[in-house]
């Protein structure tokens, strides 16, 4: 159809997830859920702007800016704002409609919707980001507000640029509100939050392992693959080694360190590396110092899925198509049996139709079981949507209590994509349920029928 705009990669996302749909019981049991997803597929409404700032020579700068709407059935629209030279509407548009079903999984009251910027942050000067902040938001404020759409961090943007912003909004708007999350603790942040992503991916896998071992094993003494190094990688290797699990391999868009032989990275080799970001240095910078260079092999331009030996459990946690066919056949045969996304679309789907094919095929503790980002990566947002409920309380909670929230909701995450899968696409004697599946429907059936009510389609 040539009214279609080409959209790689929202494409890629709308087809994942409609091809769940189909190949399950829904559309048999609810042939209207059609006409939701044709109507779901279109966001609400996309905002375009420029960006126009001055860099540290006197120089103008101008960027694209943009914030995509993308449904508002189930709250305000929820998702994050991204820095990368690589953004465009295909990218955000792809990722707030992933963020519409994850935030539905969350259980919050949380429409879906992601924004941000062409800008690239690295090589930047700390003035430079601000600026650039500044200018980005002085647009963005007349589209946003805490009962309306609410912006949070993604790559390329974390707690500075969060406050930022904030300030930008409050100065224009003259109101202090829970518009953004990923706040500093004393202005309105929820403590749990910097974490909340990847101590959320660890807590969903720990569900799977249980599950599919039957209640016997546990992190402990698993060994792990990370991709990434920013937040999302960061707190999810701190959480697998405070399970008794190894860390084998953590990477940038540069390059790869793999662990050489025994051991793993330790929380001070990740504290070394999470102030590496604060400063947006790459890994490379590291990787010859006596601290690394005898513990891990540096790959440059490499992504660590080949090089890992056996694992346990991998975690693509850096961007989105960051493992391949190729690289899902590699881990497969390097023993790997537990895959979660702490990445938004980390799989390419033709990663994912390997590993999908693989869990058909294998009862259950033999085959290699998959979790799709919109699930496994879903305590991030969880914890943007407890941080609004606590400033629409104008309180805070403790860091025990938002933990506790984190991990009932990752609990109900999987069981929700599990049990949903069990309805809906019933697997073989033996075979693990379908947890792309079950979440892509789950997600879906609460959106589509929140729509239907509100008379969106009918
Ligand atoms: N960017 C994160 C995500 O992909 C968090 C979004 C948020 O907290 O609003 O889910």
């Amino acid at each position: 159809m040539s009214n279609i705009p080409h959209e790689p990669e929202f494409e890629q996302a709308y087809k994942e997830l409609a091809s769940t749909l189909e190949n399950s019981t829904l559309f048999q049991k609810n042939p209207e859920y059609r006409k939701a997803l044709q109507v779901a597929s279109i966001p609400e409404r996309v905002v375009q702007f420029r960006v126009v700032w001055e860099d540290d020579k006197g120089e103008l700068q101008v960027n694209r800016g943009y914030r995509v709407q993308f449904n508002s059935a189930l709250g305000p629209y929820k998702g994050g704002l991204r820095f990368h030279p690589s953004v465009n509407l295909s990218i955000l548009k792809f990722l707030g409609f992933e963020q519409i079903f994850k935030n539905a999984l969350t259980g919050l009251n949380m429409g879906g919707g992601k924004g941000g910027a062409d800008f690239d942050p690295k090589g930047k000067s700390d003035n430079e980001i601000r600026r650039f902040c500044v200018a980005f938001m002085t647009e963005l404020c007349k589209h946003i507000g805490a009962d309306t759409d609410v912006p949070a961090g993604d790559i390329g943007v974390s707690g500075r640029e969060v406050g930022y912003m904030f300030g930008q909004y409050k100065k224009i708007r003259n109101q202090w509100e829970g518009v953004l999350t990923g706040k500093g603790g004393s202005w309105g942040g929820s403590l749990i939050r910097p974490e909340a992503t990847g101590y959320g991916l660890v807590y969903y896998v720990q569900h799977m392992i249980k599950y599919a071992s039957g209640g016997k094993e546990s992190f402990a003494g698993k060994r792990v693959a990370i991709s990434g190094s920013g937040n999302v990688a960061q707190y999810a290797a701190l959480k697998v080694i405070e399970l008794g699990g190894t860390v084998v391999s953590l990477s940038d868009s540069k390059g790869s360190l793999v662990l050489q032989g025994e051991g793993s990275f330790t929380p001070e080799e990740i504290a070394l590396i999470a102030q590496l970001k604060v400063e947006r240095k790459q890994l490379s910078s590291i990787a010859n110092t006596d601290a690394f260079k005898n513990k891990f092999k540096y790959l440059e331009g490499e992504r660590p899925w080949l090089h890992v030996g056996k694992v346990d459990v991998a975690l693509p946690s850096a961007t989105q198509n960051e493992v391949s066919g190729e690289e899902a056949k590699g881990l497969i045969a390097a023993g790997c049996k537990f895959i979660a996304e702490g990445s938004n679309m980390g799989c390419t789907q033709e990663a994912i139709d390997i590993f999908e094919a693989h869990r058909e095929a294998n009862k259950g503790g033999d085959a290699i079981w998959y979790a799709p980002g919109k699930a496994a990566n879903a305590g991030g947002v969880a914890v943007s949507g407890l941080e609004m409920a606590q400033n629409s309380a104008r309180l805070s909670w403790t860091a025990e209590e938002v933990d506790e929230k984190l991990k009932g909701i990752m609990e109900s995450c999987f069981h929700n994509g599990l049990e949903t899968a069990k309805e809906y696409v019933t697997p073989a004697e033996g075979v693990l349920p379908s947890l792309v599946a079950g979440s892509n429907i789950a997600g879906f059936k609460k959106v589509a029928a929140a729509m239907k009510e509100h008379g969106d389609w009918w």
